[in-house]
């Protein structure tokens, strides 16, 4: 019988206040977590925290940035001080900014693999004995830009191409403490990210919504990501279900990255 009664879990989210990380928090929540939300944007993240945590106060903000790491270490103790342990940590804090390596500033460079890279290295560093307490699990959200690319991401494909391989170091150092260390590699994702990537694409917010349908036609089946889609990979591979899986990344995308070209 699957197990995904999480209300003996302390759980820290990164990105929480939108998108896949709002997602993924909520769900904890539901599954009975008690859940510290981790977010750059202070307004979204209170207000997605009151929304999440209601009146039981299991989703609990911390502004900050997960590229700084006092925040981070203030997350991870804060998790810890209120809740007594921490068995998850869920990597969702990312951006993205176009531009080749020529025309991408250095600080635009510096940015991704700061938030989307050395991200997963602090929150890990800091989690880490509090996860080897609690046979613990670490979840990235990689992207499948780590296996495959498009022109003008080389910032972005190289931070998640990063997480794909810190990944596998996390789960091999980790293994002896029984903690697992997995990855995941959406496809297209419908967030207030690919919303604006979307409106960088059209020219102009109206056509948002026939990009993403465009976009969601080059998936083989048929549509993008929905939030859903990875929230439910992200609670199977933090339960006990997922007890040999470690080291590893799976990919959702409705078999985008499985095709030689995009034929529709
Ligand atoms: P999103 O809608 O932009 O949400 C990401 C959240 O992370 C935002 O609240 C953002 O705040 C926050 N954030 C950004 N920088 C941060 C920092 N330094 N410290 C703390 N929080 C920070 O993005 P999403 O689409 O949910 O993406 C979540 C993850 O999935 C990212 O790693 C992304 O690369 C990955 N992913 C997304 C897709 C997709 O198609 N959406 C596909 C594959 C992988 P601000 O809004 O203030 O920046």
């Amino acid at each position: 019988m699957p197990n995904r009664d999480f209300s003996a879990h302390a759980v820290l989210v990164t990105g929480a206040a939108k998108g896949i990380g709002r997602g993924v928090a909520g769900a904890f929540v539901a599954a009975g977590a008690s859940v510290t939300m981790l977010d750059l944007d202070d307004e979204a993240l209170r207000a997605t925290a009151e929304e999440l945590g209601g009146e039981g106060g299991r989703a609990v903000p911390i502004t900050g940035s997960v590229s700084d790491p006092a925040a981070v270490e203030r997350a991870v103790a804060m998790a810890v001080e209120r809740y007594g342990r921490l068995d998850v940590v869920v990597n969702c804090a990312g951006v993205v900014r176009y531009g080749d390596v020529e025309s991408l500033s250095v600080e635009d460079w510096e940015l991704q693999l700061d938030t989307n890279l050395k991200s997963v290295f602090l929150t890990s560093k800091f989690a880490a004995p509090h996860l080897r307490a609690a046979s613990g699990v670490i979840v990235s959200i990689a992207s499948v830009q780590a296996f495959v690319t498009q022109m003008g991401v080389p910032a972005y494909t190289a931070s998640k191409g990063g997480i794909v391989a810190l990944t596998r170091s996390l789960a091999l150092d980790f293994a002896d403490d029984g903690v697992r260390a997995v990855a995941l590699a959406p496809g297209s994702v419908d967030t207030p990210m690919l919303r604006w990537s979307a409106a960088v694409t059209a020219g102009d917010e109206a056509g948002v919504d026939e990009v993403i349908e465009e976009w969601g036609r080059n998936h083989p089946l048929g549509r993008v990501v929905t939030v859903d889609d990875v929230v439910n990979a992200v609670l199977f591979l933090a339960s006990d279900e997922a007890a040999m899986i470690t080291g590893t990344t799976l990919t959702i995308d409705g078999g985008l990255i499985a095709q030689v070209a995009v034929n529709r």
